[in-house]
């Protein structure tokens, strides 16, 4: 903390995601006041949607709101008076940003332009974290990536990312604002989205060692990604708000795996041959299989920050495997049986 006696204020959009579930676990854990943005419905919804911040409700205050309601951003902006401002939430699932583009880009590219207009009017002093993505690389010019390779976005969501990631840059050039985005690579956990491979993996894995179901369809085995470990990640995402002066920064774990290997690793460790299991299927396939490595270069977050990211692969997905098996065996115990095995498909 700071030397001024009263805590940090933080505001979280997104807070009920991954990301956003580990962030203010993280900030919490430093003594930050924690503001979450949450959408109406959440509220009607709790049990569902709040489910990665049950365990936080009674150290955060969630203010409704939305992305596209300026008048909503700027009455939780003004409640909350931040001193740091952490930009998350977005439509993130890009199979679906091709199918529903309209929807992503106006999503994610007026949510941001509103976050930062109301930060300029109301919080000008504040700190602003942008959550940009290795999907604006899209089909990149250089392996590995750095803060200087020219950005292709292959998605609507990409596309939607990189006017994020220049908004928030012309907000720092033109006003002086503190205000910088990370380039995240595909960070996962417990916490992952079913419809991503890594959590579709786990937790059928989980549910084919309960001898539940008996078969995992997936789409191209051989794509690679950068995955790191979304708690991880977070860490990075705080000290750059906490540095002198803002720069954009890669976060990434520098290292690819195939999403075959994540299956053996993720299959054999709960006994089993990935082999009697996983069916490569050409519905799975993606629009985007272009066969481009996204890997990053962390030589600068590891400079700048001194964030190193050092986590084998297998911690991950052990960990994640640990948590869906967990997740199958209270499935099977309760009474809300379906309610939850319906999550995990
Ligand atoms: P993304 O990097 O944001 O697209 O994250 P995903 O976890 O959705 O996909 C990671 C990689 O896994 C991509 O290259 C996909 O083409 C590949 N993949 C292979 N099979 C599947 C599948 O069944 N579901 C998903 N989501 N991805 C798959």
């Amino acid at each position: 903390m700071t030397s001024t006696s009263h805590p940090k204020r933080a505001f979280i959009t997104g807070i009920t995601g991954q990301d956003g579930s580990y962030l203010a676990e993280l900030l919490l854990s430093k003594g930050y006041m924690v503001f979450g943005l949450v959408r109406r419905v959440a509220f009607e919804d709790e049990a569902h949607r709040m489910h990665r911040i049950a365990h936080l409700l009674d150290r955060i205050e969630l203010i409704p709101g939305s992305l596209e309601s300026f008048p909503s951003l700027y009455a939780a902006i003004k409640k909350s008076s931040p001193d740091e401002i952490y930009h998350l939430a977005a439509q993130s699932y890009v199979n679906t940003s091709f199918e529903d583009e309209f929807s992503t880009m106006n999503a994610n590219i007026n949510g941001t332009h509103n976050m930062l207009a109301v930060y300029r009017d109301l919080v000008p002093q504040a700190r602003f974290y942008f959550a940009g993505t290795s999907e604006m690389f899209g089909r990149p010019s250089q392996i590995p990536q750095n803060e200087n390779t020219p950005f292709a976005p292959r998605s609507a969501y990409g596309i939607s990312k990189v006017a994020g990631f220049h908004l928030t840059k012309n907000y720092r050039e033109n006003y002086g604002l503190f205000a910088c985005s990370g380039i995240l690579y595909n960070h996962e956990s417990p916490r992952r989205g079913f419809e991503f491979v890594t959590r579709k993996i786990t937790s059928h894995v989980a549910k084919i060692k309960k001898g539940l179901i008996n078969r995992l369809e997936l789409g191209n085995l051989d794509s690679r990604r950068d995955w790191g470990h979304a708690r991880k990640y977070m860490e990075a995402v705080w000290l750059m708000l906490q540095q002198p002066k803002p720069l954009d920064c890669v976060i990434c774990s520098g290292k690819t795996h195939s999403v075959r290997e994540f299956c053996k690793i993720a299959f054999e460790y709960a006994g089993l041959n990935y082999q009697d299991y996983v069916h490569s299927v050409q519905k799975f396939y993606r629009a985007d299989s272009t066969g481009q490595t996204l890997v990053g270069d962390p030589a600068q977050a590891e400079n700048y920050l001194g964030w190193r990211y050092d986590l084998p692969i297998e911690r991950l997905i052990h960990e994640m495997v640990d948590h869906d098996l967990s997740l199958v065996f209270t499935v099977r115990q309760s009474t809300k049986t379906e309610q939850i095995f319906n999550v995990m498909t």
